[in-house]
């Protein structure tokens, strides 16, 4: 928002001055090494020259004014002096380790790594980028800090370079480095870099607004100097000292708006803010009472990130008030200290040389980061996550315990659950918001309280990917979908090979034991047995490949005759559970038997199943399948390798009759009571059933009927809210 440091291009720059500058907040450095270290760059670079036709070695300069302002520790300094040697000179990383030391050469070496990264506009290549960024973050944060200030000075140079590179360069440091330097809570550099991207994409836009800000400037000025008085003086009425800038958003965030709102910059106004700074924490709330009862705050602009930082540590109270003069004006109120933290996010570590000495080199964030980088296959969804992690505007959203959690907006209640854990997620049946059921979709605002509600039955399902918003909870989601495909292909897969088997007269269980299943899976290139399966049942590999590969078999299949209807009766069916694996129609059906069109689906009369349940199918002989739910006891009876995989049709909507059991004390007018409870969320009752119970009790059986879980949990809800009723079961 400020632009408190100022990274300009300093064209007269020289050693003397940066070492002179790291000696005001280090005077212990080992300035001799650093001088050094300098030396060896100058001399490297000798007879090199910029686009703009300066020397060289004012650009390292440059970017250790830059690590300078910063605050960064001597070996960041030092490793921006070299950051360009390894590459564009013929020094290596062993001289610089041996001239200098192992800390600035793995710096260096990291920066020659990342300049190789061959940036690519589609977004797979990107993703591949940020994973190769993410490795090197991991392994010493203080690269990618060094990485943004040769950026920084690259972006302030850029006017020396050909169009299309400054187009390219640019689009490159919105997409990568802007996210990078926001997460790492370096405003102070993200902002600039905002600017200056603003600056070479869209020139048109950027000169519009530079002008306009540039115009009326003495009677802002006037303004914010007025202004500024004002505040200062109502503090100081409650005998609060403080030190207060003003001026105007940076062309970026003015920006930002103007196409969020889509509105033309005239239209704008609150293009000015003011930051407060005072002495503690106790006071920036002070100070936020006194401005609130001085001027007009705007309903719902308030927020409090000294209670909740931002991820990446920023900590400041935030406010927009009517101004004085009927302009509205942007308040940030915080301490000395959060205020350096904003400015410099991660770098603020370095100061005095305590990240070194704290070991701080590495961040949680990024590790976490880089696990995820091993367990997600697909670039595409890679980067969601990343962006996803850097992309930090999101709610806020409470535990019904208090702990918070922030999640992006449009987030669910189910992202939520996912994000409190795995199991959460994966076993959420519904969720009560501020102490009401809401539907799954259901939008999750900052300040909401969320409970959820989870069943041990319950499992994820393909329409919850419409749902969620979060990557995180997504990549879970379709984890566990993949592994229930993988399942469900390896019984049948092994269905199938048992009765290939049974017409060679032999089974599974006798090749295990002569190991020939053991050679088959090897003669197929698969790395186990389950492989085998799970090839065969999703229609990868043919049953005769599978034949060939055992050798007793090979040998009947050429000397003897088999049965031939047989084996033809069993590669339809194997066809029929290939095409499993992705054809999807059946819209007119509550339950969608995956592949297998024409067969007739009915829902077991024993469990009842209704959307939102875990289901199984089963094959029954003449019957089609039956749905059962999956921990339905009648099932269990059953052979396992006669169910299918079946899952609910999202697009199928329907009302399921349910029993519901009510069991209440006895009172006059309850059933009409309950019924009425029932109705009113718009639930219809099919009949009821009522009796009495010793102890002055009474029972009731509704049949309802309900679209899904989520809405027989609403009904459920309802009726338990009455406080005559002692219990509530589905029946
Ligand atoms: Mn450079």
């Amino acid at each position: 928002m400020f632009q408190s440091l100022d990274f300009s291009h300093e064209r007269d720059l020289t050693v003397d001055d940066v070492l002179r500058r790291v000696e005001s907040y280090y005077p212990d450095a080992d300035f001799e090494l650093m001088r050094k270290a300098y030396d060896l760059a100058e001399k490297s670079h000798i007879n090199q020259k910029r686009s703009s036709g300066e020397e060289y070695i004012i650009h390292p300069l440059n970017v250790a004014a830059t690590l300078v302002k910063l605050r960064m520790d001597a070996d960041s300094i030092m490793a921006g002096f070299l950051h360009d040697v390894v590459e564009d000179c013929d020094v290596t990383p062993q001289e610089i380790e041996r001239e200098i030391n192992p800390s600035v050469a793995g710096i260096v070496v990291g920066l020659t790594k990342i300049s190789k990264i061959n940036f690519k506009t589609r977004e797979e290549g990107q993703a591949e980028n940020f994973r190769k960024m993410v490795v090197a973050m991991a392994k010493d944060i203080r690269v990618v800090i060094v990485k943004l200030a040769d950026r920084m000075h690259n972006m302030r140079t850029l006017q020396y370079v050909s169009d299309t590179k400054q187009k390219k360069i640019a689009r490159e440091t919105l997409d990568i480095y802007v996210p990078l330097a926001s997460r790492l809570g370096i405003n102070s550099v993200k902002s600039e870099l905002e600017d200056l991207c603003l600056r070479f994409l869209h020139p048109d836009i950027y000169y519009r607004l530079a002008e306009k800000v540039a115009m009326k400037k003495s009677d802002r000025d006037f303004y914010i100097g007025d202004t500024i008085e004002v505040i200062r003086e109502k503090l100081l009425d409650h005998g609060m000292k403080s030190e207060i800038k003003g001026r105007p958003k940076h062309f970026y965030s003015i920006y930002k708006k103007m196409t969020a709102r889509d509105m033309d910059f005239d239209q704008i106004h609150d293009i000015l803010a003011f930051r407060v700074i005072v002495n503690n924490i106790t006071e920036c709330y002070k100070a936020l009472g006194i401005i609130h009862s001085a001027f007009t705050p705007i309903p719902g602009r308030f927020k409090d990130y000294i209670a909740i930082p931002k991820v990446n540590g920023y900590q400041s109270l935030h406010s927009m008030v009517i101004g004085p003069q009927a302009e509205r004006i942007e308040i940030q109120i915080r301490t000395d200290e959060m205020d350096e933290v904003a400015e410099t996010g991660v770098a603020a570590h370095w100061k005095y040389k305590e990240g070194i000495h704290s070991g701080l080199t590495k961040l949680d964030w990024v590790e976490q980061l880089l696990e995820f980088n091993q367990n997600v296959p697909n670039n595409s969804e890679f980067m969601d996550v990343v962006k996803n992690d850097l992309d930090m505007g999101g709610v806020f959203i409470f535990t019904p315990t208090g702990d918070v959690f922030e999640l992006r907006h449009g987030a669910t209640p189910l992202d939520f659950a996912f994000a409190v854990h795995t199991e959460v997620g994966s076993r959420c049946v519904g969720a009560k918001v501020n102490g009401k059921m809401v539907p799954l979709r259901y939008s999750l605002r900052s300040g909401d309280t969320v409970e959820v509600l989870t069943s041990k039955n319950q499992t994820p399902s393909k329409d919850w990917l419409n749902i969620v918003k979060s990557p995180r909870a997504k990549t879970k989601i379709k984890q566990y979908l993949l592994k229930i495909e993988r399942d469900a292909h390896k019984e049948a897969g092994k269905d199938i090979l048992e009765k290939v088997f049974r017409t060679y007269d032999t089974s599974l269980k006798n090749l295990e034991k002569t190991g020939e299943l053991n050679k088959a899976y090897q003669a197929m290139n698969c790395s186990n047995v389950d492989e085998m399966f799970i090839n065969i049942g999703s229609g990868k590999s043919s049953i005769e490949h599978v034949i060939k590969a055992v050798p007793s078999l090979k040998k009947k299949f050429q000397e003897v005759e088999v049965d031939a209807e047989e084996l033809a009766k069993i590669d339809q069916y194997s066809q029929k559970v290939s095409q499993a694996a992705r054809r999807k129609s059946h819209r007119d059906n509550a339950v969608i038997v995956d592949g297998l069109d024409d067969i007739v689906v009915r829902i077991a009369k024993c469990c009842n199943p209704i959307p939102g349940d875990p289901i199984v199918g089963y094959i029954t002989r003449g019957r089609g399948i039956t749905v059962h739910t999956s921990k339905c006891t009648r099932m269990e009876q059953g052979e396992m390798t006669r169910t299918v995989f079946v899952e609910w049709n999202p697009d199928f909507s329907f009302k399921h009759p349910v029993n519901i059991r009510v069991v209440t004390h006895d009172k006059p007018g309850i059933l009409s009571a309950l019924s009425k409870t029932i109705n009113s969320i718009g639930v219809n009752i099919r009949s009821a059933l009522a009796k009495s119970l010793p102890d002055r009790k009474g029972s009731f059986i509704f049949e309802v009927e309900v679209k899904d879980y989520s809405e027989l949990l609403k009904t459920t809800a309802a009726i338990e809210s009455r406080e005559e009723v002692i219990s509530v079961d589905r029946v």
